[in-house]
């Protein structure tokens, strides 16, 4: 190891920032937020630093660096983009023993500020010795998605509880069980989504039956149209802590490569003209999972709201008292239209755009006159098989035979496909193509665009229609 990593308690110390550029001010914003008084030396101040100066938060010294500006310092920071007088700084601070950094000079610091991942109050702090700076931004993106927006509010609520924890649990190897599931389980999962209150709520039931077996819980997560890089990072988050994951017929062998190895999984994907039964059994499935104590992940295509009967998976839930934690999901129109780059509303275009199942009986009561209206888009989620019924209804209730339609078959997953056409041959040429499910019809002036984004695929080499 060529570097001590340490964190500094800086609070009401002394730091000194040489510069005041954009360089410095980043670093005097770091400094004040660990609560340092900061000294800065230049002759000119970046806007934001001034403003600084001008509300008493810093000091200023607009003459030129002298040595002794550093005495009683516990920290020297020399961002100028002079190196003789970067120099200077190292050299006064080292010749009183006060730690220095020089700005991307790492042979010329005594220390080096690592790239931070801050969810204060836990920091993780990230460096390579001067080896790789583009390396410890790469890995600091992968933590930063990796970590929980609000896992310090979780560090939080467990620093507040830990008195408590202490004196329920005497034994230090129940007290280590009951943190280990506090930080996998509903607790953290409850703090993730915001719930503060529903989070402290279980916490301090756990505390008076700290013994009992945990709760299990119900994720109800969107697993987007299928290119798995359309997970939301808590999606993510989720499926790397379920114990057992219950997913649909849409959700993508990509996306189901993200749960956790050794999560037991279960198909639970039903047949259309099956529903009723299937859904049912896949309550009890719920109920039977999360009633053992297990973390339950229901993937869903798509949204779990949209069109994905999410409503009466939560109902049952919430009668049976498990708790659940809903994670939206890029619903297939919204996927489909960003593959086919086709913006669904527009100014003078389309001002308005309705999603639509015309599937199963509830589709001969659509208010079809509305949806055969020209300033809008209408996104039709569908079986296939609809397609001539949905066109013939269109075009029943006024919708121009030349008014522009889309299909794109598999959106987003390997081998997406888009016929681009118009209401009166959107379904020979669907036919012709061969379209299979999943697909989505979009309808209005936007999609003749996608004849545009075929030809576009055309002439990049990418199969289309
Ligand atoms: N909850 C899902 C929709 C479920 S309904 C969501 O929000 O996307 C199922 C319908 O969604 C399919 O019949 C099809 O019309 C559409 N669909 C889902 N995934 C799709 C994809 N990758 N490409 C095109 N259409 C898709």
């Amino acid at each position: 190891m060529d570097h001590f990593p340490v964190f500094l308690d800086l609070r009401n110390r002394l730091t000194v920032v040489v510069g005041g550029g954009a360089v410095a001010l980043r670093k005097v914003v770091l400094l004040l937020r660990s609560g340092a008084r900061v000294r800065v030396i230049a002759p000119a101040l970046h806007p934001e630093l001034a403003q600084h100066r001008d509300a008493g938060r810093i000091e200023h010294h607009g003459a030129g660096f002298a040595p002794t500006q550093l005495d009683g310092a516990a920290l020297a920071i020399a961002a100028t983009d002079l190196p003789e007088v970067n120099h200077a700084v190292a050299a006064a601070a080292n010749e009183r023993g006060i730690f220095v950094n020089v700005v991307d000079d790492h042979s010329a610091s005594s220390c080096l500020m690592p790239s931070i991942v801050d969810r204060s109050p836990l920091v993780v702090a990230i460096g390579s010795s001067g080896h790789s700076p583009t390396l410890v931004r790469r890995v600091r993106t992968q933590l930063e998605a990796l970590l929980p927006a609000r896992l310090g509010e979780l560090a939080r609520l467990a620093g507040a509880a830990r008195a408590r924890v202490r004196r329920a649990l005497p034994d230090i190897e129940q007290r280590r069980q009951f943190w280990d599931r506090l930080f996998t389980g509903g607790i953290a999962t409850q703090v993730y989504a915001g719930k503060f209150a529903a989070a402290q709520a279980l916490l301090d039931a756990q505390l008076a039956r700290a013994s009992v077996a945990p709760r299990g819980e119900v994720y109800l997560i969107g697993a987007g149209p299928g290119d798995p890089d359309l997970l939301t990072l808590r999606a993510l988050q989720l499926l790397q802590q379920a114990d057992v994951v219950l997913y649909d017929r849409l959700v993508s062998d990509a996306v189901l490569e993200r749960v956790r190895r050794d999560a037991e999984r279960v198909y639970v994907g039903k047949e259309s003209g099956q529903h009723r039964v299937t859904q049912q059994r896949i309550h009890t499935l719920l109920l039977e999972y999360a009633g053992r104590g297990l973390r339950v992940a229901r993937l869903k295509g798509g949204d779990p709201f949209i069109f994905g009967r999410g409503g009466e998976e939560i109902d049952a839930l919430a009668a049976a008292g498990i708790p659940v934690v809903v994670v939206p999901g890029i619903t297939a129109a919204l996927g489909a239209a960003a593959s086919a780059c086709l913006p669904l509303t527009q100014r003078g275009v389309a001002q308005s755009v309705t999603l639509v199942t015309a599937m199963g009986e509830g589709a001969e009561s659509l208010d079809w006159r509305a949806l055969a209206a020209s300033t809008q888009t209408v996104v039709f989620y569908m079986g296939i098989s609809q397609l001539s019924r949905i066109v013939q209804h269109l075009l029943a209730q006024g919708a121009a035979r030349t008014r522009p339609a889309a299909i794109i078959e598999r959106a987003t997953l390997p081998g997406e496909r888009i016929v681009a056409g118009s209401l009166h041959d959107i379904g020979e040429r669907a036919q012709a193509a061969g379209i299979e499910a999943p697909a989505l019809l979009i309808v209005g002036e936007i999609a003749a665009r996608a004849a545009g984004a075929a030809a576009g695929l055309a002439s990049l080499g990418v199969p289309h229609v």
